[in-house]
């Protein structure tokens, strides 16, 4: 089955042409056909679009919506310029959307309809900087390609729904859970089934034997403790704004701060709100960037003070959590890194994991200085009691063959 899988950002979308079936993914067969974004979407457009063993396409064109975005890829897909194996518009059979907020109501991958549509609707007042975008890719999508073509809608809350009432609940008044559903939801969960069936793959576990610390490290960034499966705790909350140092997000911080500052500053809730979100974590706390690989170039080159603090206050927050779920699950097979920085930055997952040898966790500093750029494997030191591996996150694969399942009906496998 060609599946199209679609993630609309505000003004980007980001695709993946994936052939994939049942056969294909047992045999972890499942092909890319192209993949590629679309930015600046409402003005001049930029978009790009990689084909294995290809040469780049890049370009600009004036698209005014997602809709139309959507109608240039279809028809550079169709078109004879495109080495793309498929000859029409009519060969893509179904399309999988990244959703972000699926809220009390979506715990598993649906396929849309307009009561689907609907309920991803009412999520929009938990996820107002996100859903309302993925919508805008549904219909699109929808309109693009008829109302015959079978669209799922794959959530990142979804792989959370297992976590129990005593780490989704937050310690507020009981009605607040009631009234207003606020409790942790947590993000990022297709990233995590991604790299806990990974590992599966690889060390040839079962789901229930293992017990797993996965941190997704890239521009959000958030952990999770998966337990014989299943997601027990993670670091993102009602929204991703909770948990680690974030790119451009405080993460964990104490509440009673927002009204001070304030009132110090004459602030209104949404513009501290605004700087939580986009001028706090590595940006707010550095002065200078939300880029990983710039503030470790700024360390390297000028030393920078601030740089250098910046990157402490993130491995300190992230070696705290990794310590924290060794509690919840009373130890872990496994850490895995993922995510841009995860996969990439081997200083900054020395740093995390520098001061963890006494839980059994041991870093070889070749292994973790050569995985990196894509590169899966394992980097603990032979002897360490808990594994540690880089495994690249592949969301949009776990999305076309969400979107297979769901479409052919076949019970989830990972
Ligand atoms: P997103 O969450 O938007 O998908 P990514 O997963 O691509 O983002 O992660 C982006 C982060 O990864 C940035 O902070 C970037 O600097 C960091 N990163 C990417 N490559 C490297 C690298 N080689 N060294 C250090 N950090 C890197």
């Amino acid at each position: 089955m060609n599946v199209l899988v679609l993630n609309a950002g505000s003004s980007t979308l980001k695709f993946q042409l994936v052939r994939t079936d049942e056969e294909r993914m047992l045999n972890a067969a499942d092909e890319r056909l192209a993949r590629g974004q679309y930015e600046r979407i409402g003005g001049e457009t930029i978009y790009s679009v990689s084909v294995p063993n290809e040469p780049l396409v890049r370009g600009t064109a004036p698209l005014r919506d997602h809709r139309a975005a959507i109608d240039h890829l279809l028809s550079w897909l169709a078109s004879d310029a495109s080495p793309v194996p498929i000859s029409s518009i009519a060969q893509i059979e179904a399309v999988g959307h990244r959703v972000t907020h699926g809220g009390e109501r979506f715990w598993r991958s649906v396929r849309i309809d307009d009561d689907v549509l609907r309920g991803i609707e009412e999520t929009i007042d938990l996820a107002p900087l996100h859903n309302p975008n993925n919508l805008k890719g549904i219909q699109a999508a929808r309109g693009a390609l008829g109302p015959g073509i079978p669209q799922v809608a794959v959530f990142d809350t979804a792989f959370h729904h297992t976590l129990p009432d005593h780490a989704y609940l937050y310690a507020l008044p009981y009605q607040w859970y009631r009234r207003h559903r606020v409790r942790r939801y947590g993000f990022h969960g297709t990233s995590y089934r991604y790299v806990a069936y990974r590992y599966r793959t690889h060390t040839g576990r079962t789901r229930e034997q293992t017990r797993i610390i996965a941190l997704h490290l890239g521009n959000g960034c958030s952990a999770c403790a998966i337990d014989g499966g299943v997601s027990i705790d993670t670091s993102m909350g009602f929204t991703p704004l909770e948990g680690l140092v974030m790119g451009t997000r405080s993460g964990d911080m104490d509440p009673a701060i927002i009204d001070h500052v304030a009132s110090k500053e004459g602030y209104s809730s949404p513009e501290i709100e605004g700087i939580l979100n986009k001028q706090s974590g590595l940006l707010g706390v550095s002065g200078l960037t939300n880029d990983m690989r710039e503030l470790l170039a700024e360390e390297a080159e000028h030393g920078d003070r601030r740089a250098r603090l910046a990157i402490e206050l993130f491995a300190y927050r992230a070696r705290k959590y990794i310590g924290g779920y060794l509690a919840a699950m009373n130890g872990a097979d496994a850490v895995i890194f993922a995510g841009g920085i995860g996969e990439n930055a081997s200083s900054v997952r020395a740093r995390i994991c520098d001061g963890l040898q006494w839980m059994g966790i041991e870093l070889d500093t070749e292994r973790n200085e050569q995985t990196v750029g894509g590169k899966e494997g394992r980097i603990d030191r032979d002897g360490s009691r808990v594994e540690v591996w880089v495994i690249p996150t592949d969301e949009e694969l776990l999305i076309a063959r969400d979107t297979v399942r769901v479409v052919l009906g076949i019970e989830h496998q990972s």
